[in-house]
């Protein structure tokens, strides 16, 4: 089969690897789409890449094979999720395996095949194609849902997304469908086109000048009813907490090292909440299949897309910035 790898400093090579073979409880998924996700920019820009192994996490396909399974059958369509765990604690009881003290990631789904276990495989119904079954379950929906929904967000909001990545566009997404008001932030005037293409209420650059004084100052000075930090800066984190008002709610998605939070004034003297996600679990996926039925729409979060051998030229549209989401095809 084959597969694309991070061969570092900004380079991918489509290679020719064995074509996997199930272990007991597995499938093998002939991959439909597989998308792109910010979270391999890192490796994609790094001299050593991926390490010659096949990087990709949110992807859809077709079983081929199964070995022992129980409830995945050859011909079934699946989104695969990627976490996995011992499936006997108590966050695996939960469906939460990424918190499981043995979790495990199932990466490798730039490539024509992948083997999965089975508590991988989440059912794709028929009334959900391959674009929209990537988005709705995996990262792109799945994280910002669950955000969304922690921080209890609703068409009472007004909402500030710092940085329209795929992430943030995937928060504007189900923001839209919730009918809340959003003010989205990125430094890519690409990327703030098209969050206000999504529904986007105001969008700002960062850089064009004070971004907590601007959001103060679209809501009256208020602040906004939940700040959603969907950026990988530093300054985002904190721009959210400035920016949000008392009483206000914080969203983490974006992943970073070191963020400025000053406690008295940001946690204590305003009295907000905070919450962090990172991924989701199989509950969510099948209220997020519900929204969709609803009339949550996300076709427009993808830009572009290429077959798996034009991988290179994916990854470079995707680190310019001049795109959402960007899926890779058989
Ligand atoms: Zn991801
Ligand atoms: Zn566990």
């Amino acid at each position: 089969m084959l597969g694309a790898v991070l061969a570092g400093n900004s380079k991918v090579e489509v290679r020719e690897f064995p074509d996997p073979e199930p272990q007991p409880g597995e499938a093998v998924v002939r991959m439909a789409i597989s998308a792109i996700c910010g979270s391999e920019l890192h490796s994609y820009h790094s001299p050593n890449g991926s390490d010659g192994s096949i990087p990709g996490h949110e992807m859809a396909g077709e079983v081929v094979a199964v070995n022992g399974t129980r409830h995945i059958s050859v011909g079934d369509r699946v989104v695969l999720q990627i976490m996995t765990g011992c499936g006997r604690c108590y966050y695996c009881s939960r469906g939460d395996f990424e918190h499981c003290d043995e979790m495990g990631y199932l990466i490798g789904g730039h490539a024509e095949l992948i083997a999965a276990p089975e508590m991988c495989c989440l059912p794709l119904p028929d009334d959900v194609n391959w674009e929209r079954g990537v988005l709705l379950g995996g990262d792109t929906i799945g994280t910002t849902y669950r955000t969304l929904r922690r921080l209890r967000v609703s068409a009472f909001d007004t909402v500030a997304v710092l940085g329209c990545g795929p992430i943030g566009l995937g928060m504007l997404a189900v923001l839209r469908y919730l009918g809340a008001r959003a003010i989205a932030t990125d430094v890519s005037p690409y990327r703030r086109d098209l969050a206000q293409r999504m529904g986007a209420w105001q969008v700002l650059d960062p850089e064009a000048g004070d971004p907590t004084a601007a959001i103060l100052d679209l809501t009256g000075g208020a602040g906004v009813d939940v700040a959603l930090d969907c950026s990988p800066a530093q300054a985002t984190l904190t721009t959210a907490l400035n920016c949000v008002r008392k009483f206000g709610r914080v969203g983490l998605v974006g992943e970073k090292g070191d963020s400025i939070i000053h406690p008295s004034d940001h946690f204590i003297r305003k009295e907000i909440e905070a919450a962090g996600s990172w991924y989701f679990n199989p509950s969510d996926y099948r209220e997020i299949l519900d929204l969709y039925r609803r009339g949550l729409e996300v076709d427009d979060l993808v830009t572009h897309r290429f077959p798996l051998a034009e991988a290179d030229e994916a990854f470079a549209t995707f680190a310019s910035g001049q795109s959402g989401k960007v899926l890779l095809t058989r």
